[in-house]
């Protein structure tokens, strides 16, 4: 009989085949107490056993560099770096000569302290990074250990071709490992959808289900699975409806996947022959690296508020570093970097906001610029931090939730502030650097020929635009009926919007999540958008659409759609702007 079990789908795509258990040797903590003397020798055994993590670490980044591009890597990277983090390396040294301990139970103390600050964390991506410092602390632990072996998986068949693991959880590093063997597909009991092994999972094309509770107890060895990545389920033994419903799946998969990359390398451009500009979202390196292996013509928006949320706000220096990193890492493309956008949805622990009044509606509060221009100090010590990256490379400076021009103007006056501040220190960067606004608030959408003269570019985030144009909340999943961009109040802002941009000729993106999701690129397109910019994951979709559209033919149904008042029973907007380009 069929068995369906449950988890976070994390990577798309279906798999099919056998299962295989692999269970992993739990190491014993012990603690020991050490002689004064011993110390060194402690500290000596305890660093080895991280420099041999870390060589291990490094030998697998470089394979998956190779096999599966710089962005996979660079997630095992991550972890080669938490190695060297001198709350895990230097702290734990000290507690072994301050507490006279084991090097494993002074790795074990630290690790339960740096769980607790992760906890108490309000971002959930951050918090989930505190899985990753127990497998960094684990894969360290091993290395200490007599008992455990020094070749992960070795109970694993080295060919796996059809074979999905079922584990109780995976570091990043195996699977890595199971990827190079040929696994077909990953399901754990623990982790979730921010994981680094979900996030490589999806970078490697495997498809993946995690947190299915039990899993490893519910399913059994070498039965017939078949895992759908796109819904977060697993059949086990499943029966022939099931089995030929998913072998079509497959099918059609491989088709669409070698359709995708048959856009690739071709131009970006309609049917029609109107050029499109992609950029995309993104500020982890392994997305900023698979944005420029899709081929982007740049970062559109690089959201800063992960640099806030680790427990204070970051020092100029700290900033300087990350964006520059980032600036590189982008080889001469642009990186769009939005000043701090904190409040309402993206709440935070550090920052203390209990001197700011608060209000009874944060959405509707003091967040993003608004926050900002309370707080200047805060303001200009990350102004000076992208200015002195845009010395690096081409930088742009993105203001978010714009409601009024005189907020421009005061942005520009503390620009203005910053740049004297750093001649005085004779520090370099661009003086040219362009400044953009997010269009976010509706009264600014239909103010578009007031900002213009102000601003460089201009970019819609469409993700709040939507909440305060249908005062639907975007993360209450009770109004989430409401929340259409097919609203024609929506439509007829948006079109409004490009209008003006076009004829202020100032340049002007989307950036909220509809720029990358394929369904309504149409009618992006038929609106008059022109620069798009999306996760990387989702930039070869849209490509394609864009490639399949004749925006004549698109827009002169929107038209028809805007002026006829729809009847009960008529087709949805995004259904009749694809008839449109059958019809032509
Ligand atoms: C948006 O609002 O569309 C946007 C891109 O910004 P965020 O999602 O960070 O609020
Ligand atoms: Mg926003």
């Amino acid at each position: 009989m069929t068995l369906a079990l449950t988890g976070h789908a994390v990577a798309r795509g279906i798999a099919i085949g056998r299962t295989h258990l692999s269970e992993r040797n739990e190491i014993e903590i012990d603690e020991y107490r050490i002689d004064a003397a011993e110390v060194d020798k402690e500290i000596a055994r305890y660093r080895s056993a991280v420099d041999a993590a870390g060589m291990q670490l490094n030998d697998v980044a470089d394979r998956v560099t190779r096999s599966a591009g710089a962005s996979a890597g660079e997630i095992i990277h991550t972890h080669v770096m938490m190695l060297s983090d001198s709350k895990i390396r230097e702290a734990t040294e000290k507690h072994i000569r301050t507490e006279l301990c084991n090097a494993e139970w002074a790795l074990q103390s630290q690790l339960e302290k740096i769980l607790a600050e992760f906890r108490s964390m309000d971002d959930e991506y951050i918090r989930s990074r505190g899985d990753d410092v127990i497998q960094v602390v684990q894969l360290v632990q091993s290395k200490l250990s007599d008992e455990a072996s020094d070749k992960p998986f070795e109970n694993i068949p080295d060919r796996l071709a059809e074979t999905l693991v079922i584990a109780t959880e995976l570091t990043p590093g195996e699977l890595a490992i199971l990827h190079e063997r040929g696994v077909a597909g990953i399901v754990t009991e623990h982790g979730g959808p921010n994981s680094h092994v979900a996030i490589l999972a999806s970078s490697l094309g495997i498809p993946a289900v995690v947190g299915v509770r039990l899993a490893q107890s519910l399913l059994k060895e070498g039965e017939t699975l078949v895992l759908d990545g796109r819904l977060g389920v697993v059949y086990a033994d499943p029966d022939e409806a099931i089995l030929e419903h998913y072998h079509q799946v497959q099918r059609d998969t491989a088709r669409f996947k070698r359709s995708l990359e048959a856009v690739r390398d071709v131009p970006c451009s309609s049917i029609d022959g109107v050029s499109i500009t992609l950029y995309c979202n993104g500020e982890r390196n392994e997305e900023l690296l698979q944005s420029v292996e899709h081929g982007a013509a740049g970062i559109g928006l690089y959201r800063t508020e992960f640099l806030y949320l680790r427990g204070m706000a970051p020092d100029e220096e700290t900033q300087l570093e990350t964006y520059r990193t980032a600036v590189e890492m982008l080889g001469g493309l642009p990186l769009t970097i939005r000043t701090l956008d904190l409040g309402a949805d993206k709440t935070t622990g550090p920052i203390d906001f209990s001197q700011l009044p608060r209000s009874v509606n944060p959405a509707l509060g003091l967040r993003a610029v608004r926050l900002c221009l309370r707080d200047t100090d805060l303001f200009k010590t990350q102004l000076r931090a992208i200015l002195r990256a845009s010395a690096s490379g081409p930088v742009r400076c993105l203001i978010p939730m714009l409601t009024s021009v005189r907020e421009v103007i005061l942005v520009r006056s503390l620009l203005r502030e910053a740049r004297e501040e750093l001649d005085q220190r004779k520090q370099p960067y661009d003086p040219d650097m362009l400044l953009g606004g997010m269009i976010e608030v509706p009264a600014a959408a239909l103010a578009i020929e007031d900002f213009a003269p102000h601003l460089d570019f201009l970019s819609v985030g469409t993700n709040d635009l939507l909440q305060y144009a249908l005062a639907a909340d975007r993360v209450d999943e009770q109004v989430a009926h409401l929340y259409d961009l097919q609203h024609p109040g929506v439509v007829r802002l948006l079109r409004q919007i490009f209008s003006a941009a076009d004829k202020a000729r100032i340049p002007v993106a989307v950036c909220g999540e509809v720029a990358g999701d394929r369904r309504y690129t149409r009618l992006l397109l038929a609106l008059g958008l022109r620069e798009f910019s999306m996760h990387p994951a989702r930039l070869l979709e849209v490509k394609q659409v864009i490639t399949e559209t004749h925006i004549p033919h698109a827009r002169a149904a929107l038209t028809h759609w805007l002026n006829e008042p729809a009847w009960p029973g008529d087709l949805p907007l995004l259904q009749i702007l694809d008839r449109s380009q059958q019809t032509h």
